[in-house]
């Protein structure tokens, strides 16, 4: 049985921050941004101050009754093109109206050659306390080959300052299943990474969306791009060479002990967060929303709705007034909301505990769930093991997917878990709209 006390409604401790501007588009990117400036000439100011005085609206109409902010994450696009002043402003603005902890995780996107010396220091001083690089391969060919706006040697000089400034919890992200990218370039990638030896490493396989360039140029699993075989053995490739040096914690990510990003933790624990800016999703009181994806439908979603934002929305799917002119769409989600702790719990190394999807569930969900599994336990792709979360607490049996098989068929499994699942319809989606 399924009912809506499954909505986890707490006051949200994590914010996100989106920060929509890059130097240009990576051909294989579908995320909302806006390209801005160049190398030579640096960024267009007057469009981003613009956006960071929307922002800060946002931030500022946000009603906060709970405890400071445990971690905020400046993501993109790149949010490295802002100037130390904007990030500052931005960070004190989040400080005055929802606090900041004083030992939250603080995280930046940080692309290669988009900061110097002296900017990443004022991010550190305003605040910053983990950097998230975006090197993705270390082959100047490839690099060009995505439409990224770095080099190799860019990387170099960016994880030179990181170590001058003193950053020691960075983290950086590769991509594999890039075109033309053979095994041995891989290899390459992940030695330069293991000699770096950041704090984190996030390793991502090509998804090639039919709206970006990629999406027109290439067809996924023919050549140039690697087949669904050596799409798989990149990844196992990965995971062999990362887990001899850190812990395979989730599906894409690994870290050293105590280095996890803790507030990616938040959404695959999923738990409420707040969202701001242009294209961003939060989860707050049970609703998730997304924001429009352009600059003009953002800013005219703010105006039109007097900055109240979410109240705004929420006021909409209940009361069913006129909508406000934004995308935005609202879910109060039952059975969707179990399917989503499974989705997201499942991409964690320490799976799903099974105690407490007992307890917000019911037995007779969980015995469904371990049934329609057992083919595939059999299979080595998933198992059931007892499981410390927290040392203070007791051991529970966990569900989780094997590393690495269990990973790389994740999206079987799940379709296979789905396809199959009865869902009481006494779990309501009582509002979902795109507006
Ligand atoms: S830097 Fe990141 S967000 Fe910007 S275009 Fe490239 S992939 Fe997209």
């Amino acid at each position: 049985m399924l009912n809506e006390s499954c909505i986890n409604t707490e006051t949200p401790t994590a914010a996100y921050v989106h920060i929509p501007f890059c130097r240009r588009r990576c051909y294989y990117c579908d995320f909302a941004v806006s390209v801005v400036g160049d190398r030579r000439h640096g960024e267009n100011s007057g469009m981003m101050e613009e956006y960071v005085d929307f922002l800060r609206s946002e931030i500022l109409n946000q009603r906060h009754f709970g405890p400071p902010l445990k971690t905020v994450f400046f993501g993109g696009g790149t949010p490295s093109l802002l100037s130390v002043q904007q990030f500052d402003r931005l960070i004190k603005t989040i400080s005055d109206n929802l606090g900041i902890a004083s030992d939250a995780e603080i995280s930046v996107e940080m692309d290669p050659g988009t900061f110097d010396l002296g900017k990443l220091q004022g991010f550190v001083a305003a605040g910053a306390n983990r950097v998230s690089v975006g090197v993705q391969a270390f082959q100047d060919d490839l690099l060009r080959l995505c439409g990224r706006s770095h080099t190799v040697a860019d990387i170099w000089r960016a994880i030179d300052l990181i170590n001058q400034v003193g950053v020691v919890n960075f983290s950086i992200d590769l991509i594999s299943g890039l075109p033309h990218q053979t095994p041995e370039m891989m290899q390459e990638s992940l030695d330069q990474v293991l000699s770096i030896n950041p704090a984190h490493v996030s390793h991502y396989d090509l998804i090639v969306e039919p709206q970006t360039a990629f999406g027109r140029y290439y067809k996924p699993g023919e050549f140039p791009l690697p087949d669904d075989q050596t799409t798989a053995n990149l990844y196992r490739q990965a995971q062999k060479c990362l887990t001899s040096r850190f812990k395979h914690y989730e599906i894409s990510n690994y870290a050293r002990p105590g280095f996890e990003c803790r507030h990616n933790l938040v959404y695959w624990h999923n738990q409420p967060y707040y969202g701001f800016g242009m294209g961003a999703a939060s989860y707050v009181g049970g609703y998730r929303l997304t924001r429009p994806r352009t600059r003009d439908r953002y800013y005219q979603w703010l105006q039109s709705s007097g900055g109240a934002g979410v109240e705004s929305l929420r006021v909409f799917h209940s009361a069913d007034l006129a909508p406000a002119p934004t995308e935005a769409i609202a879910i109060i989600l039952g059975s969707d909301i179990l399917l989503e702790t499974l989705m997201l719990g499942l991409r964690l190394a320490s799976g799903v505990d099974l105690v407490r999807l007992q307890q917000q569930f019911g037995q007779e969900t969980v015995s469904q769930i371990t049934d329609i599994l057992k083919p595939l336990g059999d299979r080595g792709w998933v198992e059931v093991v007892s499981t410390q979360e927290e040392p203070d607490q007791p051991a529970t049996p966990h569900l989780r997917l094997t590393d690495p098989e269990g990973f790389l068929f994740s999206n079987t499994i799940l379709a296979e878990l789905f396809g199959h699942l009865q869902l009481s319809e006494t779990s309501t989606a009582i509002g979902t709209s795109a507006v």
